[in-house]
């Protein structure tokens, strides 16, 4: 699962596919905000609601506002964000600001969820915004920023609050994922790429969101009846044993927050995912998609665990920011999710690499490094931090997912007799949902 970032953006405002009218597709993103605060928010009447926006989403996020107010929104407050002042930064800030953060604004975010508000997130970002930044800086620069974020992201993680994240299409991402064509084209692509995975094409996207859930819900409730106590990858350059937390909970789908409202915490979502034992991990694992990490795309991941701790690490593109990351602290080199998702996902059929986690992670099954959701523990949400952790969930102030699963991946659940079943043959999920 991704949990919500602070989205960075590009100075060049979008503009619709050249290929479509302009109707056509103001009616499309209609539909993305309305999913938005339907499925993803399920906004309530009265509610706040807190969103970010990269500028180049504007139409997109004008929409969702329309959508939040029409819902009854008390009030919606929208964050901007520029790429070009992002970079600005980098180029020209004295050394000491990279380990500066707004924490004023944060604490703010934080007070607002506390008081009931709700979180949206619109990511469009530029995969390598940062690749030719100095890692050192864009390392601490994150770290400062997490840190500054922790209250209001621990309620995110905690899901004490309604949140979702939803994309947009914007030219330097849509460049990225469709290098050859031209930026109309290009854009274009992504836009169709987007509306397809978010499942906002069909006659009724609200109704087919619904089904979705269904199915998903169905295969949680399969994998919670068996309460596996691990789960064994194998495939190429892979074969890795993840030990899953004590009472351990699989999530999939929509779930109900804290607050009471059932929500989509990510448009789109594929995966069924649940807490690993940040001590129970071992083995080798090969990354089967690069992972787009803070501006940098990082490929050829060989992990190698022990005793739930990487002990190993090696990538053949972008080693020096990976090592970044998992120096971030001492959670940073242990599991803190696990998910599944069929290789016959909508977004895997694609055969895209859309270099954003939103996307990317529900095109295959994938692991996180870092803090582990509490919602994924029976009862998780009522126990204090000691108690977490004798149960398993890792903390950090990271949560970075990247890609093991494909059509090569054989997965076994195993019981706490040690005997194996199989879940999932070349990708797929041994037993169908009925
Ligand atoms: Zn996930
Ligand atoms: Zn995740």
């Amino acid at each position: 699962m991704l949990r919500e970032i602070i989205a960075t953006k590009s100075e060049r405002i979008m503009n619709k596919p050249a290929n479509l009218s302009a109707s056509t597709h103001e009616k499309q993103l209609d539909r993305l905000a309305e999913i938005a605060i339907r499925v993803g928010l399920n906004l309530a009447r009265g509610q706040e609601l807190v969103m970010t926006t990269p500028l180049d989403a504007l139409p997109l996020a004008r929409l969702i506002s329309d959508h939040a107010y029409k819902a009854g929104a008390s009030l919606v407050t929208t964050l901007i964000t520029d790429d070009a002042l992002t970079l600005s930064r980098f180029r020209h800030a004295p050394d000491e600001s990279f380990d500066k953060a707004s924490g004023w604004l944060f604490e703010g975010m934080a007070s607002a969820f506390r008081s009931g508000a709700a979180r949206l997130a619109v990511v469009g970002d530029d995969p390598s915004l940062l690749s030719a930044q100095d890692p050192g800086k864009v390392g601490r620069a994150n770290r400062a920023r997490s840190k500054a974020y922790l209250p209001a992201l621990e309620l995110i993680t905690d899901f004490a609050i309604n949140w979702t994240i939803v994309a947009a299409a914007t030219p330097a991402w849509a460049k990225a994922v469709f290098p050859s064509d031209t930026p109309e084209v290009a854009l274009a692509k992504l836009w169709d790429a987007i509306l397809k995975a978010s499942r906002v094409n069909g006659a009724d996207p609200v109704a087919g969101w619904a089904e979705h859930n269904r199915a998903l819900h169905v295969r949680k409730a399969m994998l919670n009846d068996k309460r596996y106590s691990t789960l064994h990858f194998r495939g190429p350059g892979t074969d890795l044993r993840v030990g899953l937390s004590d009472g351990h909970d699989w999530n999939g789908g929509s779930a109900k927050a804290q607050n009471g409202i059932v929500c989509n915490a990510n448009i789109p979502t594929e995966e069924v995912f649940t807490t690993p034992h940040a001590m129970r991990c071992d083995g080798t694992v090969r990354s089967t998609k690069p992972l787009s990490h803070m501006g940098t795309l990082i490929e050829g991941i060989e992990v190698r665990f022990a005793e739930g701790r990487v002990a190993e690490a090696r990538a053949t593109k972008g080693q020096e920011v990976l090592t970044q990351m998992m120096d971030t602290d001492e959670g940073a080199r242990r599991l803190g999710e696990v998910a599944l998702v069929p290789h016959s996902s909508p977004i895997s059929q694609s055969g895209l690499l859309f270099q954003n986690t939103l996307f990317d992670e529900n095109a295959a099954s994938h692991i996180a490094l870092g803090q582990a959701y509490s919602k994924c523990i029976i009862g998780g949400g009522d126990m204090s931090e000691d108690e977490l952790k004798r149960r398993g969930a890792n903390r950090s102030l990271i949560h970075v997912d990247w890609m093991i699963g494909s059509a090569e991946i054989d997965v076994d659940g195993i019981d706490a007799n040690g005997n194996a079943e199989p879940i999932m043959r070349k990708g797929e999920w041994a037993v169908a949902v009925k």
